[in-house]
């Protein structure tokens, strides 16, 4: 028998003890099995991801209720909006990240990818991140009693032929690192004794694709890496850079209203950013980007941040099972149609949040503040031990009788993460079983030259909106408080403060 047929025996084998939870049972396939520990009998519940959506819950999540077992690719969580900061080296990339087992010490890690998820049977299939030294990687299988799909999504293509070749995407840690050395790099090249003018335009044009906030938000930042830093240091290159941000639609950041818009633009003209609106980009090879009217321009840098598809083992889930099929956008499976508690429509226990999943009842935006938001409220849930069953519109969870408000439920109804905190009051007894809902807490985006937007809703439909160093104000001490610890938190003034003092780090590593 093959390794992996072992190992999927030592799984059902395992399985079929009387005593048998999912912590006891992971198991590494084949030769090399892992180590059976049987630890306890408390009901496992599976956490698919470490980005906001599953951080939000480890945060959270009564792990003396629960045996919870976090299965993700990246040990650590990201603060995603800061990103492409990172890569113009005005913060360090490890200032942004909280490892899992800090998030959560009483939480079980694997750093491993999904394969698979047996929704029938409550297995989810995986297989380690990491290869022992003959390349092996062991793949093992984890059953559970509840599941929650937290896994994002993944940059789109859209099919455009050498974009997985040629660009750099904006959306992991390696990303930034990637594209921070070779902006160094171009440079460098650049400078070269005899490097003729038509190769240093070519070498020194950065190109970023996609006009959504985080296009937007990496432009911005890297027009303050070269005028305040590059500038210095290769004062003879300047007149051939170049930055352009090409954007298939009509409008940049169609997130904000008009005004604000309008105000991106000005600032992009001032601080040397050309934006190109109903421009898109049908082919990239190694030194040319082909456009949709027929032209081609030259690149060294080009960043890719179109938008997000869905990753394959979420439209592999959501394609199996049958009553997905209605909430698919034009039939096709894509995200996880998920109800007003987050439980996935036709599936038994399993939740779906952020990015990965389509919330039914309402329209809501792919970012952090929704996922967060989700994983905090999902954790409510199970906390108070909801029987989540399946999933499907017009059934609620059976409610659940108040005791008493946790410490937990307290601090995030201080910070205004949980919905929670309104129990129905039936006869004198107060009920918990509310749906989710979303509290917008406003979007911002910085555009270079430290000027910001900010857009804020307020009651009765209203919107504060401000533009400009104020808001860039706004915008810092937003991402200071919004850090998820104190570490992360002085980790990031402390980067700025070198940033500012000492300029940022040229060294290409
Ligand atoms: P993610 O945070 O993407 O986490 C997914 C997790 O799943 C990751 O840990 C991943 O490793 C793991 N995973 C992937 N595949 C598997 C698998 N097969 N098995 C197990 N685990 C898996 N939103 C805002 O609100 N404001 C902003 O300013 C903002 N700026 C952004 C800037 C950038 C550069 C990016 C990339 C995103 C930004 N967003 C912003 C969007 C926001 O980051 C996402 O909406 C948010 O991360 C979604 O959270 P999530 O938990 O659904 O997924």
């Amino acid at each position: 028998e093959s390794a992996e047929d072992v190992g999927s025996h030592l799984g059902r084998a395992v399985r079929e003890l009387p005593s048998t939870k999912a912590i006891d049972s992971l198991l590494v396939a084949g030769k090399r099995s892992g180590t059976l520990r049987l630890k306890s009998d408390k009901p496992v519940v599976v956490l698919l991801g470490s980005g906001w959506g599953a951080h939000s819950i480890m945060k959270v999540i009564d792990t003396d209720t629960y045996e919870v077992v976090c299965v993700s690719p990246r040990n650590h969580f990201l603060f995603t909006p800061m990103l492409p900061s990172t890569a113009a080296g005005t913060i360090e990339f490890r200032s942004l990240l909280e490892p899992v087992r800090v998030a959560n010490p009483f939480l079980r890690y694997v750093e491993a990818s999904c394969d698979k998820v047996d929704v029938n049977n409550k297995i989810i299939y995986c297989t380690s991140q990491n290869a022992y030294e003959d390349g092996f990687r062991p793949k093992f299988e984890v059953p559970y009693d509840l599941l929650v799909v937290a896994v994002g999504e993944q940059p789109a293509t859209f099919g455009v032929p050498g974009v997985d070749e040629h660009c750099y995407y904006m959306k992991e840690i390696p990303d930034s690192v990637g594209l921070r050395q070779r902006i160094q790099q171009q440079f460098e090249l650049a400078a070269l004794p005899g490097t003729k003018v038509e190769d240093m335009r070519r070498a020194l044009h950065f190109v970023v694709v996609g006009g959504g906030p985080t296009g937007v938000e990496f432009a911005g930042t890297l027009s303050d890496f070269l005028r305040e830093d590059l500038k210095k240091k290769y004062p003879e290159l300047m007149q051939f850079v170049r930055v352009s941000l090409l954007n298939a639609t009509p409008s940049i950041l169609v997130q904000f209203d008009e005004k604000m818009r309008q105000y991106a633009l000005e600032n992009f003209k001032r601080v040397g950013v050309e934006v190109r609106n109903d421009t898109a980009v049908v082919e990239v090879t190694k030194n040319t980007i082909k456009l949709g009217n027929g032209e081609e321009l030259p690149y060294g840098v080009c960043v890719w941040s179109a938008g997000n598809a869905p990753r394959p083992l979420v439209k592999e889930l959501a394609a199996s099972i049958p009553e997905q099929a209605q909430y698919q956008p034009g039939g096709r499976p894509s995200k996880l149609a998920v109800d007003s508690y987050l439980r996935v429509i036709g599936a038994k226990d399993v939740l779906a949040l952020g990015d990965a999943s389509l919330f039914v009842p309402e329209r809501l935006p792919a970012t952090a503040q929704v996922a967060g938001q989700q994983g905090a409220y999902a954790a409510h849930l199970v906390n108070r031990g909801f029987a989540l069953g399946r999933g499907g519109m017009g059934q609620p969870p059976p409610k659940k009788p108040v005791e008493k408000l946790t410490l937990t439920d307290k601090a995030h109804a201080a910070l205004g993460k949980t919905i929670l905190e309104e129990p129905e009051v039936e006869k004198g007894v107060a009920y918990y079983n509310k749906a989710f809902e979303f509290v917008n807490l406003g979007i911002l985006a910085y555009l270079g030259n430290e000027s910001a937007l900010t857009q804020i809703e307020l009651p009765f439909g209203r919107k504060l909106k401000l533009a400009g160093e104020l808001s860039y104000l706004i915008y810092k001490s937003v991402y200071i408080t919004k850090q998820v610890s104190f570490r992360n938190r002085v980790l990031i003034l402390v980067d700025w403060v070198k940033a500012k003092v000492f300029g940022r780090d040229l060294s290409n590593y």
